[in-house]
C-alpha cells in the first residue's frame, strides 16, 4: 500500500517547536507556511499539547449528544469571541465540512435555494462547498457539484447586489481570498454586502477558515472590518494541527438549520486543543502580535524587494508578494537553499503564513533569502 498525496515535497518533517519545523536529521526550517495556517500559536504549544494530553488519557471520544466540559467550554469560548450577537456553534473536523454545514444551514434557515459566491474564491474540496469554490481545475473532474450556485466578481459590489434577490439562501465570500492570490477586500465591499443580503433576508457566510483566529491582525477579519455576518466559518488553526471546524451562527440561523449531524463533532480531545489554542491566542494578545510583525514585515518587503516583486498585499500575516517568475521555483530555493517554507497562492503569488509567534528575527531571516534569491 503507498499513499496517495497530490504534492509531495522532498523534505521529511518528524518534529515541531514554535516557529521551527525539523527533518529526520535534525535540518531546522523556518516555517512560513503552517501547512496553510493551522499552527496559529505555534507548533506543539505546550498549553495546547497539555490540554490534548490530558484529555486524551481520560476520554478520547464521546459523541455531541453527551454533553461535555471539553465541548462545552469550546462552544463558550467559540461564542464569546465571535463577532457580533453570533451565539451559536456547530462543530466538525474541517474547513470544507464547516462550509458544507453554513450552506445547508442557510438553505434550511431562509427556505431557498439560489448560493452567490465570489470569483477566485475558495470554499473547500466537498461537493457542497466545491461547487462554491471558483477554479475549474478544482471542480470540472467530479461534476455534477451541488447545484444552484452563481458568481459573481469579487469586490464588485454592484454585482452582488444584482445577484442577490428574494430567491437566495446564502452569499459565501473570504473577507480575503487566501487560495485565489491573497486578495484583500475593501471594507466598504463587505458593508455593502452585508446590507444586501439583510434587504433580501439572505444569510451571508463569512469564510474564515483561512483569515481567522488572528491571523489578519484581528481575532476575525470580519470584526477588523465591523462587519457581522450571519454566519462565520473557522477551521485550519483552531485546534493547532488537530481536525477541528466549526460554523458560527445567529440565533435566526440556528432555529431553523433543519437537521444535520456528523459523528465526530467537537470529540474532547480536540475541544481541548482548540479552546487552549483559542485561550492562548487571547491571553496573550497574539491578534496584536501578528498585526505588528506583519506590518513590519510587509513593510521589510516592500522596502528592500519593492523592485523585484510585482505586488505586496495582505493583513497582519497573511501576506501575497507576487512576484515576477513563478512561486515554485522559488519557493524551492527558500527550502533548499535557505531552510524557509512557504506556500504559494496560484503560479505567481508567494504566501507567507507563518505561526502568529513569529518575531522580527524571523520577518528579517525570510526578506534577507528573498532578496538573496531575487537580487
Ligand atoms: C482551507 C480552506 C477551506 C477548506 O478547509 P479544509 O479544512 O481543507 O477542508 C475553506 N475555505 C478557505 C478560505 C480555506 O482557506
Amino acid at each position: 500500500m503507498t499513499g496517495f498525496v497530490f504534492s509531495e515535497k522532498p523534505i521529511r518533517i518528524e518534529r515541531g517547536e514554535g516557529v521551527h519545523l525539523y527533518d529526520a536529521n535534525g535540518t531546522e526550517y523556518l516555517d512560513f507556511g503552517a501547512s496553510y495556517a493551522c499552527t496559529p500559536v505555534g507548533h506543539c504549544h505546550p498549553e495546547v499539547v497539555d490540554a490534548a494530553t490530558s484529555r486524551l488519557e481520560e476520554l478520547m471520544y464521546v459523541q455531541a449528544s453527551y454533553p461535555n466540559d471539553a465541548r462545552d467550554a469550546l462552544y463558550g469560548a467559540l461564542a464569546d469571541c465571535a463577532p457580533g450577537d453570533i451565539d451559536y456553534v456547530w462543530l466538525c473536523n474541517s474547513g470544507t465540512e464547516a462550509n458544507e454545514a453554513a450552506l445547508k444551514f442557510a438553505r434550511s434557515a431562509t427556505g431557498d435555494r439560489k448560493v452567490v459566491a465570489t470569483t477566485r474564491g475558495f470554499h473547500g474540496r466537498t461537493m457542497g462547498a466545491l461547487a462554491a469554490t471558483w477554479k475549474d481545475k478544482y471542480k470540472k473532474p467530479f461534476e455534477p457539484l451541488a447545484g444552484g450556485v452563481e458568481f459573481v466578481e469579487y469586490g464588485d459590489a454592484d454585482a452582488m447586489a444584482e445577484a442577490v434577490d428574494d430567491e437566495t439562501a446564502a452569499v459565501i465570500l473570504e473577507p480575503l481570498q487566501g487560495e485565489g492570490g491573497i486578495n484583500p477586500a475593501d471594507p466598504s465591499y463587505l458593508q455593502a454586502v452585508r446590507e444586501t443580503s439583510a434587504e433580501h433576508g439572505t444569510a451571508m457566510i463569512m469564510d474564515e477558515i483561512q483569515t481567522g483566529l488572528g491571523r489578519t491582525g484581528h481575532m476575525w477579519a470580519s470584526g477588523k472590518h465591523e462587519v457581522v455576518p450571519d454566519v462565520l466559518t473557522t477551521a485550519k488553526g483552531l485546534g493547532s494541527g488537530l481536525p477541528i471546524g466549526a460554523t458560527l451562527v445567529k440565533e435566526w440561523v440556528a432555529e431553523n438549520a433543519g437537521d444535520h449531524g456528523s459523528t465526530f463533532s467537537g470529540g474532547p480531545v480536540v475541544s481541548a486543543a482548540a479552546g487552549a489554542t483559542l485561550d492562548v491566542l487571547q491571553r496573550e494578545n497574539v491578534p496584536r502580535h501578528a498585526a505588528e510583525v506583519g506590518d513590519y514585515l510587509m513593510r521589510q518587503v516592500e522596502d528592500r524587494l519593492g523592485d523585484e516583486v510585482r505586488d505586496v498585499r495582505g493583513h497582519g500575516l497573511m501576506i501575497g508578494i507576487e512576484v515576477k517568475r513563478g512561486a515554485n521555483r522559488l519557493l524551492r530555493d527558500l527550502a533548499i537553499d535557505h531552510q524557509i517554507l512557504a506556500l504559494p497562492a496560484g503560479r505567481t503569488v508567494l504566501r507567507l503564513l507563518p505561526p502568529l509567534t513569529i518575531e522580527r528575527e524571523h520577518a528579517d531571516a525570510v526578506v534577507d533569502a528573498l532578496e538573496a534569491i531575487v537580487a
